[in-house]
């Protein structure tokens, strides 16, 4: 038997929603209490499933962004040109609310309703999640300057992608990035060589002239970007570095080269120069690393949402293609081998759906439970999510056999942008020592944290043994803590996801995750769940 195509060729995955397929997803946003949201989620979902979308998503990584430094009178203009399809997919993620909506919406639910829409745009198109996300995540810095504030507020809130390069006071909306880091080093922010020095008084309160490099600088049309720069008394301090000067002048922020970087290419990034270029303060002169990083506490979070996002896609592009592809007289699908590795993806999508959605709904509480989660778990999500993301859509190209490994379909595209979630906004390694930083700075965190898994893992004695290895780790010296930082932080995502599953998925699930997550034969390679547990089953619950 071979498949509905003559060639036995699986058809495109396409004019679905990915929104109402997705009964993992819906559910959260309904734990969350977003259903206010729902309708629109459904029309998003439709919008990101549907044809022209994805041939959108295709063309804008397919047609690169293009570098103009010079005018052609030999003025600098230091533009980069992008191809229709990138703006299509701008203007699809500002109207979904992923440069704003939990900022400018009050209740807190907007967070969940914030997460399912990054979520879903990640799976699609995720270069473009970039300057939109972090547009976002600068909206509570900037409302630290109140008169910077005042011209932008109004801009930062507006659903419409303006990608005119004009000054802020043309504009209907503007697109917010960050430049942290130095050719030196970017997790090690102290090294940062760039200087600011004070330049009188501005429409945006006191200016400064920026002078240095930043060897990695993301989205450099954006309207502005949040700069870490050292004044000669207060070091490292925080400054909005506008593309256009408040007096109406192009700023002095010279781009060199764009990055030829391995995936996330509808995205530009690129290496600047600040040539006495102006800027204005954001929060308190010194104190800028801390003001940062309340930036990427939002960003890191972002992360974790659309590496969910990821393994979902991957999941969803191998059950469909497994479902239209045959071999040896059966479809893909009903393959033994098959099915067991498809319904362990379908878990892995599960739980990372579950550990990133519960984080963003705690986003919105300001209860002593969700703060310190937050805290500790911020980093353990951005960490584990982005790590499995990396495995597992390397693992769904396989299961499209050599249709995976080309171009001319979405696989190549997947598998390349994954790793980037893992390095920027904290790389792997400074996720798991943050963690132990938020855990020695609140100690009561960790026991908050601890106690809340360790209620749901009563269930599950695996889950419980490990609960009370964590509990016996937290007290370890620092420095044995640090070597162990690793271990600690795998088993603290993986214990989290199995109570999030206890709490949330089917028993079947549940006890399949627990099952294969928790037995020695669990290992780096996908496709090896629990004997007992029926594969088929746990694939019609994935996909509706
Ligand atoms: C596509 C792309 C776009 C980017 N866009 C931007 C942007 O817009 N703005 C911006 O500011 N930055 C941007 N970055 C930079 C990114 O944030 C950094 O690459 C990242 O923070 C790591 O810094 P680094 O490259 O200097 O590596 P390093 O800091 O040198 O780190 C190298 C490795 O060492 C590990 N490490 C560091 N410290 C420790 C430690 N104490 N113990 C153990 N291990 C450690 C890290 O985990 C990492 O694996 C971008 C990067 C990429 C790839």
């Amino acid at each position: 038997m071979i498949g509905i195509h003559p060639d036995n060729q699986a058809p495109e995955l396409r004019d679905y929603n990915v929104y109402t397929s997705d009964p993992v997803l819906r559910r959260a946003v309904e734990r969350g209490d977003a259903q206010w949201r729902d309708a629109e989620l459904v029309r998003q979902g439709a919008e990101y499933g549907a044809e022209p979308t994805l041939r959108a998503a295709e063309d804008a990584n397919h047609f690169e962004p293009e570098l103009h430094t010079h005018s052609p009178r030999g003025e600098r203009i230091d533009q980069v040109r992008f191809h229709p399809a990138w703006h299509a997919m701008m203007s699809i993620a500002r109207r979904n609310g992923i440069a704003n909506l939990p900022f400018f919406d009050e209740r807190p639910s907007a967070w969940t309703a914030y997460a399912a829409s990054l979520y879903m745009h990640s799976q699609i198109e995720s270069g473009s999640t970039c300057p939109t996300t972090m547009t976002k995540a600068c909206i509570p810095l900037m409302r630290l300057n109140g008169p910077l504030y005042a011209a932008s507020g109004a801009l930062l809130a507006s659903l419409e992608h303006d990608a005119r390069d004009v000054p802020l006071t043309q504009k209907r909306s503007m697109t917010v990035g960050m430049g942290m880091t130095e050719k030196q080093g970017g997790s090690d922010l102290r090294t940062n060589t760039t200087r600011a020095q004070p330049a009188g008084e501005g429409a945006w309160g006191p200016e400064y002239r920026l002078t240095g490099h930043k060897w990695f600088f993301s989205a450099p049309m954006c309207d502005g970007h949040l700069v870490l720069a050292k004044t000669d008394e207060g070091g490292p301090t925080c400054f909005f570095v506008p593309r256009w000067r408040p007096d109406g002048g192009k700023n002095a922020v010279h781009i060199q080269r764009l990055k030829d970087k391995v995936g996330n290419r509808s995205n530009s990034s690129c290496e600047v120069e600040f040539v006495d270029a102006c800027g204005v303060r954001v929060g308190e002169e010194g104190r800028g690393i801390s003001t940062i990083i309340e930036m990427a506490t939002y960003t890191r979070l972002d992360c974790a949402l659309s590496s969910a996002g990821f393994i979902r896609q991957a999941f969803a592009q191998s059950l469909h293609y497994a479902s239209n592809r045959y071999a040896f007289g059966k479809a893909l699908v009903d393959q033994p081998v098959m099915t067991e590795l498809l319904a362990d993806m379908a878990l892995e999508s599960q739980a990372a759906t579950l550990l990133a959605m519960d984080l963003a709904s705690r986003f919105g509480s300001a209860s002593a439970m969700d703060l310190a989660w937050r805290r500790v778990m911020t980093p353990v999500a951005k960490f584990w999510n982005c790590k499995r993301a990396v495995a597992l859509t390397g693992e769904a190209m396989e299961v499209f056999g050599g249709n995976g490994y080309v171009e001319t379909g979405p696989m190549g595209r997947l598998f390349r942008e994954a790793p980037v979630n893992s390095i920027w906004e904290g790389s792997g390694n400074v996720m798991c020592l943050d963690m132990l930083r938020a855990i020695s700075r609140n100690p009561g965190d960790a026991q908050l944290v601890l106690d809340c898994l360790q209620e749901v893992a009563t269930q599950a004695p695996p889950v419980l043994a490990q609960v009370r290895k964590l509990r016996d780790a937290v007290v370890q010296p620092s420095d044995v803590l640090e070597r162990e930082a690793r271990r600690f932080t795998q088993r603290l995502a993986l214990v989290s996801q199995a109570c999030l599953m206890l709490r949330h998925a089917g028993a079947d699930e549940s006890a399949a995750f627990v099952g294969s997550r928790f037995d020695p034969d669990w290992g780096p390679v996908a496709g090896v769940i629990s004997g007992t547990i029926k594969p088929a089953a746990l694939l019609r619950a994935a996909w509706v």
